[in-house]
């Protein structure tokens, strides 16, 4: 399959691989499948560099909302938002003020992270799809980073109010280990937060554009 090349700058939403074929046949389509946990876009050899590359993310995108409308409909913006403060109020006694909170396909080797000084909290879109108690683990974790720097005593003293943070921690490990990942997830701290990564998944899946 020496006709595929893999495009380096992005990955999937599963942190799959990211395939572009050129192909001499295509003229104004731009299509992307899944296969064998790689993610295939199939664009014309035609396409400059810079086509490509703005192609790949166009659809990579595109493909990431298709499948996160799949997911519940509470996984919006403004719910996680809501559950946010939900979680702030039922575990941390409403101390921590998240101003927003987004979905980020940006965050393939995290599950989270935030900004203290604005408030803000990112979440992988890797987790759409996940248990809740899972999603909520993890915003617990960055609204604990709103207060808390690290990981340090009081960190773990305000997360042992979330009392399935352990049973997600589980979870989540099993899945970076059925990717091939370190379990505990290699966080990459910045003082901010996150863990883990993803690989691979199936679910036939095509989406078709026309390229203008
Ligand atoms: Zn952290």
């Amino acid at each position: 399959m020496n006709d595929l090349a893999l495009h380096e700058h992005v990955t999937g939403p599963r942190g799959e691989r990211v395939l572009v074929r050129r192909s001499a046949r295509r003229r104004r389509t731009v299509s992307i499948s899944r296969r064998d946990g790689d993610l295939l876009i199939a664009i014309p050899a035609t396409f400059s560099a810079r086509q490509e590359r703005q192609w790949v993310t166009k659809m990579v995108d595109q493909l990431v909302r298709k499948e996160a409308r799949r997911a519940p409909a509470r996984r919006s913006d403004e719910a996680l938002l809501r559950m946010a403060r939900e979680v702030s109020e039922a575990h941390l006694g409403g101390r921590a003020h998240p101003s927003s909170v987004t979905w980020s396909s940006r965050q393939n080797q995290r599950w989270g992270s935030c900004t203290p000084t604005d408030g803000s909290i990112r979440l992988s879109h890797q987790l759409q799809g996940m248990p809740d108690y899972v999603v909520r683990s993890v915003m617990m974790h960055e609204l604990v980073h709103l207060l808390v720097p690290g990981h340090g005593p009081e960190f773990k003293a305000l997360m042992a109010n979330y009392p399935l943070a352990e049973k997600a921690q589980g979870f989540l490990d099993g899945v970076s280990w059925s990717k091939n990942l370190p379990p505990g997830g290699g966080e990459v701290d910045e003082g901010a937060d996150g863990e883990g990564t993803a690989a691979a998944g199936a679910a036939p899946d095509q989406l078709e554009r026309r390229a203008r």
